[in-house]
């Protein structure tokens, strides 16, 4: 008989304390069109409708065999949310951001009053509900976000990388409300059962901004969300897309629990890089998920161990044509690593 259930092993990891062996998990997006065929879930419509989303999370689980189940799967509910215009996707792509809503602070002040009841996000926080009411006991109910930085280019558009730099007066504004609303969000998914929070901030880089509006811009939202989190004894993940090798001791200094890293950054020189972040990843979702065999991944994987993941995990978001072999592939080798 294992000696956690997969909710305390990944609570425990998470926090650095001692388990019987890794959990396996992925912290980024689970949907797979054969996850879809195998349950009846499919994207678009297990973007949008609670019961379709939640039973997508759970194929995660069941089809897979990963001990969480996670939601939701694109990143583009929170900029739909403040006005932004929507591309829907496919049963095979993702929403995405077609149009923004921010040009000015005029638009920031009209954008404040926002209530976490209506929109896409308020449907993900009834999907965490039902898989808490369901799966709360057991499996750890992992949320995820798109976090401030990103939001605000969402919002903004490509303009924003220039504002930081030249509108301090609008970017802190823009980063305020933001913030504000992922705190909010972030707080009512963990009243719906949500235990572990993930922050996926890809735009958040300071391979792209440079370590000082990093830090100004970055950092403190981070720790407003973290700070909000650890409150509710929710551990927070983030994760941030590209080459953040030089940037993980910032990325740390929110009080971030572990780093999501992708395949671009070494996972032995992250190990050494962070003080007490646990490190998660790296493998390569295209070129090693998906079109790898379960042979290759499991290849990859053990270099991924070797080198000193704390969590070994999908780089980014899983691509939806990866095949269950591959991801279970990954699963095994997971849950037979002891640290
Ligand atoms: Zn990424």
């Amino acid at each position: 008989m294992d000696e956690y259930t997969p909710k305390e092993r990944l609570a425990r990891a998470l926090k650095g304390e001692s388990v019987d062996r890794m959990p396996a998990i992925s912290v980024t997006q689970t949907g797979t069109v054969e996850q879809m065929e195998a349950c009846g879930a499919f994207w678009p419509e297990a973007n949008d409708d609670a019961e379709t989303m939640a039973k997508l999370a759970e194929a995660g689980h069941t089809v897979v065999g990963f001990e969480a189940v996670r939601v939701p799967f694109d990143i583009s509910a929170e900029a739909e949310f403040f006005g932004c215009g929507i591309k829907e996707g496919t049963k095979e792509q993702q929403p995405s951001v077609s149009s923004h809503c921010v040009k000015d602070i005029s638009d920031v002040e009209k954008l404040k009053d926002f209530d976490l009841t209506e929109g896409r996000v308020a449907r993900v926080c009834d999907a965490i509900k039902i898989l808490a009411d369901k799966y709360g006991d057991e499996l750890p109910i992992m949320a995820s976000m798109l976090g401030p930085f990103s939001l605000a280019q969402h919002m903004n558009g490509d303009d924003w990388f220039m504002a930081i730099m030249t509108d301090e007066e609008f970017a802190t504004a823009l980063m305020d409300l933001a913030t504000e609303f992922n705190v909010r969000y972030a707080k009512k998914m963990a009243e719906n059962g949500a235990d572990t929070m993930v922050i996926i901030d890809p735009t958040a880089s300071a391979m792209l901004i440079g370590d000082e509006y990093y830090k100004q811009y970055v950092v403190p939202a981070h720790k407003k969300i973290v700070d909000a989190m650890h409150e509710v004894d929710v551990p927070v993940v983030l994760h941030i897309c590209g080459d953040t090798t030089m940037s993980l001791e910032l990325m740390e200094s929110s009080g971030v629990d572990a780093i999501s890293v992708d395949q671009s950054v070494d996972v032995a020189t992250a190990k050494s890089k962070v003080n007490n972040a646990a490190i998660i990843g790296n493998l390569d979702p295209v070129a090693t998920l998906w079109k790898g065999t379960p042979e290759s991944i499991k290849e990859a994987s053990q270099k991924a161990l070797d080198a000193g993941a704390d969590l070994l995990a999908p780089g980014c978001g899983i691509v939806s044509k990866t095949p269950n072999a591959n991801l279970q592939a990954m699963v095994e080798m997971a849950k037979n690593h002891k640290y």
